[in-house]
């Protein structure tokens, strides 16, 4: 009987990693600075050099970056905010719940990432900010979403939660807007123990801003300046991921050669993920596409591979934004996303006989 296999096996990293990460939270432990303690500000030091940008201000999730990164541009009701309807839920959510409103603009069909040509028909003088995601870890087309953003002088917000270290022309993610966010759930590329995430920027004033509103707002102690929100980053997470950034160039590295291996293998089979020439991608998801999805995803559960599909539903088609009035037909190529992408199992410790067992599944279904 094979071992059964897994989706993402967090495992394998930490057996790898555990005498050190168990070191640095008995740090934590033994000094008992639970919130604000020295790993908080040591990670958002070397997540700024990581990003290549200035300033890093650690949050309690990757949706907590997009809501104070939101709260920080002032935006509220009678707001609107453009992204792509292909994406997770937190990217739009997070705008409703400020009372702003999400307007969508459809994505590429080569990269799913949102389509910079779509968006300006989009702008009106409501519009106070862009939201490109960088889907699977591939970045959207920043150009021309950046040229577009200037002219009409609206702040773009990267969200960068699948794509930490992943380039656009040498530059990288959370490097390009007047913000980007970072996600450390468990899941991505540099994951903490529960939820954590960062909001990247290079500038001054404004990472002043989003330190004080991640923490009620507050300049000074008792002394509150904004409406602001308890979300900071735990100490005991930030010395978790500050042991793992050391090993995440590698675990990147070894994601790109496993998904170049999947691509040689799977090409003349479905359609393998799309890298533009000059991005670095670096497969937080390793996603196809075939108009065969539901026979193929049932074939993989029926052997043992385990698959997701990211994303099953735009998020024009869900109920929480029936008000929105959007409706079938509106976003066609991520309608014809939703119904053909699917996830294959990615992780840096994925041994190349794993592998090979999900590529000869997949070769192995007679359409
Ligand atoms: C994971 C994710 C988020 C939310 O991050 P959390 O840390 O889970 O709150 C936001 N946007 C995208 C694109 C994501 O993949």
């Amino acid at each position: 009987m094979a071992m059964k296999m897994n989706f993402i096996d967090l495992q394998a990293q930490y057996k790898e990693l555990k005498d050190e990460i168990t070191q640095a939270m008995d740090q934590v432990l033994d000094s008992c600075q639970f919130i604000n303690g020295p790993d908080v500000a040591g990670l958002e030091k070397e997540m700024s050099e990581f990003c290549g940008t200035k300033h890093g201000i650690g949050v309690s999730s990757g949706t907590d970056a997009l809501y104070i990164a939101l709260m920080a541009l002032g935006i509220g009701p009678g707001d609107e905010v453009i992204t792509t309807p292909f994406t997770f839920i937190a990217t739009a959510e997070v705008v409703s719940l400020l009372g702003a409103t999400p307007v969508f603009a459809d994505i590429d069909d080569k990269t799913l990432n949102i389509d910079p040509s779509k968006i300006e028909e989009k702008v009106t003088e409501k519009t106070k900010s862009i939201i490109p995601v960088h889907l699977y870890g591939q970045c959207a087309d920043m150009d021309a979403i950046l040229a577009l953003a200037e002219k009409k002088g609206i702040p773009v917000i990267e969200d960068a939660a699948q794509a930490i270290g992943s380039e656009y022309k040498g530059k990288r993610a959370c490097s390009m807007g007047t913000m980007g966010c970072l996600s450390f759930f468990p899941s991505k590329n540099l994951g903490c123990y529960g939820d954590g995430g960062m909001i990247m920027t290079a500038d001054s004033d404004l990472s002043v801003k989003l330190q004080q509103l991640r923490n009620h707002g507050q300049d000074k102690k008792y002394s509150h300046k904004y409406i602001g929100v308890n979300g900071r980053l735990d100490t005991l997470q930030a010395a978790v991921l500050r042991v793992k950034l050391k090993y995440l160039e590698k675990a990147l590295d070894a994601r790109v050669r496993l998904a170049d291996r999947y691509s040689a293998e799977l090409k003349d089979v479905v359609n393998v993920p799309f890298r533009e020439e000059h991005n670095r991608h670096v497969y937080n998801q390793y996603t196809i596409r075939t108009p065969d999805r539901d026979k193929l995803q049932q074939h993989c559960l029926d052997n043992g591979v385990p698959i997701a599909v990211h994303y099953p539903m735009p998020l024009h088609l869900q109920e929480s934004f029936k008000s929105l009035g959007y409706k079938e037909g509106d976003f066609p190529v991520a309608e014809k996303a939703a119904k053909e992408v699917m996830s294959l199992p990615m992780f840096p410790e994925m041994t190349e006989e794993q592998q090979d067992i999900v590529i000869k599944t997949i070769k192995s279904l007679k359409v």
